[in-house]
């Protein structure tokens, strides 16, 4: 048993607390109507760069010996746990290197660079980026930080269960976002620490649900990635998978999987009800209560996670267009 124990999420918060801000948690009147129960939403979108993953980044930056840090960082995302990546090493003084293909859109490269991050582009694919970053590993001893599957990641996002469980102690549900699963282990080992007897719900997209499979299938298995409006849930768990794929098993209760139409419909309800602009991603644990897929007993948690979203996409969906990206 090698999991993420709470102490370690409670080290993540003290080191962070100067890189991260605390978000807010605010209940939300038409979610708490329709489901009967008291509805939290932890609004952690509004995280700086947009996302929960500067706080797993910020924590594997901090945790660095002093050799490390000089030498600097590299990873190969270039969504949010890039941006979180370049953020949390420009503020601690880290060089930091995000290695992507040419492929990659202008719009994400300059997300990247404008936290302060040098982009590499390298080759046609995402594995020959990798070839780059592996180089930059082994020729110059940089640290390659990956976005899920870390003990360091997962304690740093174990933060927000912490602040989540002092936020609301009675509650008795949380719904979170799951894809790697760096999130959800980390959340949930802190708030079960917290508040014993809590119900985790896990929600993924249905187009490349990879932990779902995964956990169906008793091992890490390949899952075919597909477009989705959860654009930042894609990607697989990672053959050599070491830490996520344990703790999710052993975390967490439920998994439900939410539609394209669900995930727009949700996107919707935050612009229209709650006055917060939220990316696919962020927002399947609303998806998920207002399509009545998760049917809370009690007091509940539902977290937002990300705001990166492409604005004219957004747009489109907030004014009714039946946006499909799955063509
Ligand atoms: C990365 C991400 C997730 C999923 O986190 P995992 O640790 O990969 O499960 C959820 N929401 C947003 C906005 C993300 O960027």
């Amino acid at each position: 048993m090698n999991n993420v124990t709470v102490d370690r999420i409670e080290a993540a918060q003290a080191r962070i607390a100067s890189t991260i801000h605390p978000t807010q948690m605010v209940q939300s009147t038409r979610l708490s109507e329709l489901c009967g129960v008291p509805v939290h939403l932890k609004l952690e979108h509004q995280q700086r760069t947009g996302s929960f993953k500067l706080r797993g980044a910020a924590n594997a930056v901090l945790s660095l010996t002093e050799a490390e840090r000089a030498r600097g960082v590299v990873g190969v995302s270039t969504g949010n746990h890039g941006r979180g990546l370049a953020y949390a090493a420009r503020q601690n003084g880290v060089r930091c290197i995000v290695a992507m293909s040419e492929l990659v859109p202008q719009n994400k490269i300059e997300g990247i660079r404008a936290q302060g991050a040098e982009v590499r582009i390298i080759g046609r694919s995402q594995d020959d980026a990798q070839v780059e970053v592996d180089r930059l590993v082994s020729e110059e001893g940089m640290t390659m930080i990956p976005p899920f599957d870390h003990p360091d990641i997962i304690a740093g996002q174990g933060t927000l269960g912490l602040e989540m469980a002092d936020a609301l102690p009675g509650a008795t549900t949380a719904i979170v976002q799951l894809s790697g699963g760096g999130l959800i282990s980390g959340v949930a080992a802190a708030l079960k620490a917290r508040i014993p007897g809590i119900r985790v719900v896990g929600v993924s997209m249905e187009r490349g649900a990879a932990m779902y499979e995964c956990l169906q299938a008793g091992k890490p298995i390949h899952v075919e990635e597909m477009t989705t409006l959860a654009d930042s849930l894609g990607g697989g768990i990672g053959l050599d998978n070491a830490y996520t794929f344990n703790m999710c098993r052993d975390l967490v209760d439920d998994i439900v999987l939410v539609s394209e139409a669900e995930i727009a419909t949700a996107i919707r309800h935050a612009y229209w009800h709650e006055n917060q602009i939220v990316e696919g991603s962020g927002s399947v644990a609303m998806a998920a209560l207002l399509a009545g897929k998760v049917k809370p007993d009690g007091p509940t948690l539902a977290l937002v996670s990300g705001c990166n979203i492409d604005m004219a996409l957004h747009h489109r969906i907030i004014s009714g267009e039946d946006v499909d990206v799955t063509q």
